[in-house]
């Protein structure tokens, strides 16, 4: 019996077994490689950890020739070689960080057959030395990794993934597998149609990423919420926190440290030892958080990450999605929390004004943004909306293992304080012709003589104290909800509020509108909360 179900094993198997040390396939694994060994093209969709390199990696094994790996993480492709050779695998790189003498080697082993796997960049793709290279070798399998970088409408696109339609022109008979951890339809067809794969069977893996706990808080003091965070859930894990400045991320990993957490700042400034010093700490130590720009995390695969904390807003959903992803892949439980307030919106709006780029490009960003602010202020699951976002349909319509779903917000009638708040801005632009960022505009609302509403007279204004029923947290919050659900704009590089074309409809009682109150922090954590 034995003899029998060990001969019947499948050389993809035996592989994953004597190379890789695996007993079985994960999820869609087998079944992607199935296709692709038998030369199949393939789209993967997998969330991040869900093991898309053995897709790759294993048809390269089986396969006649050497499997030609298409990645931009050009810093990462050392470590990965590194690993392979480790298992036994022979696996070399092309790169801009080599000299001439090593690319030589490289190219030699891949002309003579020695190389399993060849990682190389996009760029290199577009040169004919390296197309030519390519047509006097012999190559099992293109894989081309992150593929969501040919998307133009994706949050990451990368111009030199264009140019890799050519693959599938020159090399017909070998099959292309295209992977990505981050695609919404429009993305994934995108992919399909740029990368000339029409006949490219799809796998898609559920992104549900059920051990991890989505929540975002409002932001107050987010360092000392994050140390609270921190002391009460997660003293002595390994974690990463994100911020968008490098200076910031400096300043938080000094004042972890201050208050008895080991931190480390990670950022692009940083030297190139100082990096590999950080990242190493990272991946050897139990307990060290990380304070990072997203220049950090990308393809780096540390399973006992137990939380990703964000103090600034991601771009896009499709960035936040990656980044709190890097949190429990080995499947236990971890929490991907986030502080977050208006001043976020104002920044990113100010980012993407003022950024390079075409108008498409901005209007491409506003849009990644508002999709964002939507995940954030929704009343609803929060998993529900991250998997409805991604093209999938949830399981529930209430995770149980969300902020919003462990102490749902109260939501209440906000009409009569959005019309408030709008006529505010209305008053502003038709009496005086000015425009003012939220923090004057609740000044107003709630009556302040500040130096600033003394400057300019707003004291004067029909609607100076008309909002005292309210707080200054909760109109900020009532401004935020606003430009979630496109009631109100930020614009300009003084963050100021206009109105939409949706508004109108607020100020002509014809929309009611329905606003969260300021969610509390869940009261327990079913797994945590036993140590
Ligand atoms: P991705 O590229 O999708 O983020 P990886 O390919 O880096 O994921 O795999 C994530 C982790 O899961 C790695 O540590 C890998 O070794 C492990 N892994 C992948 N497939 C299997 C499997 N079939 N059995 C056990 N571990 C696996
Ligand atoms: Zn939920």
């Amino acid at each position: 019996m034995v003899d029998v179900t060990e001969s019947a094993e499948s050389e993809a198997q035996q592989t994953l077994h004597r190379v890789f040390g695996y007993e079985t396939f994960r999820g869609e694994q087998e079944a992607v490689v199935d296709h692709v060994v038998a030369g199949g093209d393939a789209v993967v969709l997998m969330p991040t950890g869900g093991g898309k390199s053995l897709c790759y990696q294993i048809p390269a094994l089986v396969r006649p020739g050497t499997g030609v790996v298409v990645s931009p993480l050009i810093a990462l492709m050392q470590d990965q070689v590194d690993a392979l050779r480790a298992l036994g695998v022979r696996a070399g790189f092309i790169n801009s960080t080599q000299d001439f003498d090593e690319r030589r080697v490289t190219e030699a082993e891949f002309l003579a057959g020695e190389l399993d796997l060849l990682y190389l960049a996009p760029e290199r793709l577009r040169l004919d030395s390296t197309l030519q290279l390519l047509a006097r070798g012999k190559i099992s399998v293109f894989a081309i990794d992150e593929a969501h970088c040919v998307a133009q409408w994706g949050h990451d696109f990368r111009p030199d993934y264009l140019a890799l339609s050519v693959l599938g022109e020159r090399w017909p008979d070998v099959p292309r597998i295209a992977l990505t951890a981050t695609a919404t339809n429009a993305t994934h067809q995108e992919i399909t149609q740029r990368l000339g794969m029409p006949d490219a069977k799809h796998f898609v893996a559920s992104f549900d990423r059920p051990n991890i706990q989505y929540r975002i808080v409002p932001k107050a003091d987010p360092k000392k919420q994050l140390l609270s965070f921190l002391k009460e859930e997660h003293a002595g894990d390994v974690g990463i926190v994100y911020c968008l400045s490098r200076n910031s991320t400096e300043k938080t990993a000094e004042y972890l440290c201050r208050n008895g957490i080991e931190a480390v700042p990670y950022h692009a400034g940083l030297d190139a030892g100082t990096r590999a010093r950080h990242q190493a700490r990272f991946l050897r130590e139990d307990g060290l958080v990380v304070v990072a720009t997203i220049a950090f995390g990308m393809g780096i695969d540390k399973p006992d990450v137990r939380f990703v904390a964000h103090l600034d807003l991601p771009k896009s959903v499709e960035g936040y999605y990656q980044e709190t992803g890097r949190a429990g892949r080995d499947g236990l439980p971890s929490t991907a929390w986030m502080a977050y307030g208006l001043q976020d919106v104002v920044q990113q709006r100010k980012l993407i004004q003022g950024g390079e780029g075409d108008e498409a490009f901005r209007r491409r960003a506003a849009a990644h943004l508002d999709a964002m602010l939507a995940l954030c202020e929704t009343a609803d699951c929060r998993r529900a909306r991250l998997l409805t976002y991604f093209g999938q349909e949830p399981q529930t319509a209430a995770c149980g293992n969300c902020d919003t779903c462990l102490t749902p917000p109260e939501t209440w009638d906000g009409t009569v304080a959005a019309q408030k708040l709008l006529s505010t801005v209305v008053r502003l632009k038709r009496e005086r012709g000015q425009k003012f960022g939220a923090g004057q505009i609740v000044d107003i609302l709630l009556g302040r003589k500040t130096a600033k509403v003394i400057q300019f007279d707003h004291d004067q204004l029909s609607v100076f104290g008309i909002g005292e029923e309210l707080s200054e947290a909760e109109w900020r919050g009532v401004v935020r909800q606003l430009l979630a659900q496109g009631l109100l704009e930020v614009e300009g590089e003084y963050g100021t509020l206009v109105l939409t074309e949706d508004s109108g409809s607020v100020l002509g009682r014809e929309r009611e509108v329905r606003l969260r109150k300021e969610a509390a922090k869940p009261a327990s954590r079913s797994s945590k909360g036993e140590r």
